[in-house]
Parts: C-alpha cells; sequence; structure tokens
C-alpha cells in the first residue's frame, strides 16, 4: 500500500547499570520509562505512546530539537506521570552499545534529577524553550556526571566522539560572508563550553583546550559567559536544593541577559 506504510518504532528494554538505574528512577516516581528508538516524524504502533509522540512531534520547535539531538527524555505528566520517554534518534543515536550506554545513562540523569524533585527550569515554545534547556543543561549535567561516575556508567567516551565530531566541523573553513549564528545555538555553545570545561580534564580528552581555544576564538562572546558560569558553578554545591534553586535562578538571568543581546 503506497503511502500507508506503518513504520513502527523500535521499544528498548535496559539491563545492566543503565537497568538497575532506570528501575530505581521507576520506584520512586511510581511511573513506568519507556525507551523507543525512532526517526523524527515516525510514530510508535500502540497507544498512549503513540498519542504522546504525536502530540510532541507535531510541535515544530520539539521536532526541530529532536531532530538536531541523539536523544530526548520527556515526563509529560510531570515525575507522577504513568509514563517517563526517551526518544533515542535513530539518524543520530549510536548503534554501538558502550556508547548508546552512555547516552541512556545521560537521559536517565535528566530524569532522575527531576524525579530527586529539584527545581527545573519550566520548559516553552520558541526561543525561550532554548534559553530553559540550556540553563537546566548548565546545572543538571554537572549533577548527572557524578552520579554515572558513581554508578559506573562510562559516558566519557561517547561524549569524546561527539566532540571530536564538533572540533572536525570548527576546524572547516569559515564562509567568506559572515554568517549570524542563531541565538538558540549560541546558547547551546555555553552549555557546550560547560561540559567540556567542568566535565572533561585534559587526561579525559587530549584535545580539550584545543577545542575551548577554537570555541573561544570563533565565539568570544560564548567564551565569556562560559567562563563567568564556569568559574561560579564549579564553587557551589548543586546537589544542596536551596543552591539548586539559586543557581538556576542566577544562570537563567545571566543568559537571558547574554541572549538578549545577540541579535539574530
Ligand atoms: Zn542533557
Amino acid at each position: 500500500m503506497l503511502g500507508g506504510v506503518l513504520l513502527l518504532a523500535q521499544i528498548l528494554s535496559l539491563t545492566g547499570l543503565v537497568g538497575d538505574w532506570a528501575a530505581d528512577i521507576e520506584r520512586l516516581t511510581q511511573s513506568k520509562i519507556i525507551v523507543m528508538r525512532l526517526s523524527p516524524g515516525e510514530l510508535p504502533a500502540d497507544e498512549p505512546h503513540r498519542s504522546v509522540a504525536r502530540k510532541h512531534f507535531s510541535d515544530p520547535v520539539f521536532l526541530q530539537m529532536f531532530s538536531a539531538a541523539q536523544a530526548l527524555s520527556l515526563n509529560p505528566n510531570g515525575p507522577a506521570g504513568p509514563f517517563q520517554y526517551i526518544f533515542l534518534n535513530a539518524k543520530l543515536a549510536p548503534q554501538d552499545q558502550g556508547a548508546l550506554n552512555g547516552l541512556l545513562g545521560h537521559e536517565l540523569g535528566h530524569l532522575w534529577i527531576r524525579a530527586l524533585g529539584y527545581p527545573t527550569p519550566r520548559y516553552a515554545t520558541g526561543e525561550a524553550g532554548c534559553l530553559s534547556v540550556a540553563t537546566g543543561d548548565a546545572l543538571q549535567h554537572i549533577l548527572m556526571r557524578g552520579e554515572m561516575d558513581r554508578r559506573g556508567i562510562e559516558w566519557r567516551s561517547g561524549s569524546v566522539n561527539q566532540l571530536e565530531l564538533a572540533l572536525a566541523k570548527m576546524k572547516e573553513p569559515l564562509p567568506k560572508e559572515p554568517v549570524k549564528t542563531p541565538r538558540c545555538q549560541m546558547l547551546a555553545q555555553i552549555s557546550l563550553w560547560l561540559d567540556v570545561d567542568l566535565g572533561l580534564k585534559e587526561k579525559d580528552w587530549s584535545h580539550r583546550e584545543e577545542f575551548l581555544q577554537l570555541l573561544g576564538k570563533r565565539f568570544p562572546a560564548v567564551a565569556e559567559q562560559g567562563r563567568i558560569l564556569s568559574k561560579e558553578l564549579a564553587e557551589v554545591n548543586l546537589a544542596d536544593k536551596d543552591v539548586h534553586r539559586r543557581e538556576l535562578q542566577r544562570v537563567f538571568t545571566q543568559l537571558k541577559g547574554f541572549a538578549v543581546t545577540q541579535v539574530n
């Protein structure tokens, strides 16, 4: 039947260390984690996952974010809803089991932080959504890396693979006409700066310094913001919920101030 082919998204069951973590989060939240590998625009066959995916994939901003990401996590009804989702982008998520475990660990980390009741920025559509994501990532990634290390979930090699690709892209010659970088992308670059600066040491990635220097040369304003936030976040205990809330507000205010000075 031409044009009527039903593409079935693949539902994955988690085992090993990531499976243990998923089970802990499910116990905490009393809700099931559904992991699916699907291409942007593809829908799972069964309800209610099909309706949930359809609702989010019909939002152009969500679809754009998903198309550019390896994975996204989502709890559509808040932490107490019956299901939480991890959508793996079939076009970008790694096939390799080790790298995939690191990616799943990352997404579980976001769900874990919500399950523990840390304050999180409210997701909004459009550019405000990018600001929420960048603010949340700046703080959450720090806690998540610590927890992945505690649980023995290897995340560095997959992360370094992605960074090597980003580094190669940055080394490509610049177009002759200057191109304005969209605000959302600038915010994502600040998150990336923080991930590399705070998350990886020279022994983890030999190109760490080269990457930060090149990113700073290409986007001086990103590096400036990255340095300010990095220094601040390295000195606070984000595991403390009051500190976490205060820092969330500070980082949000600072990134917003940065974003409004950038012309799209
Ligand atoms: Zn993240």
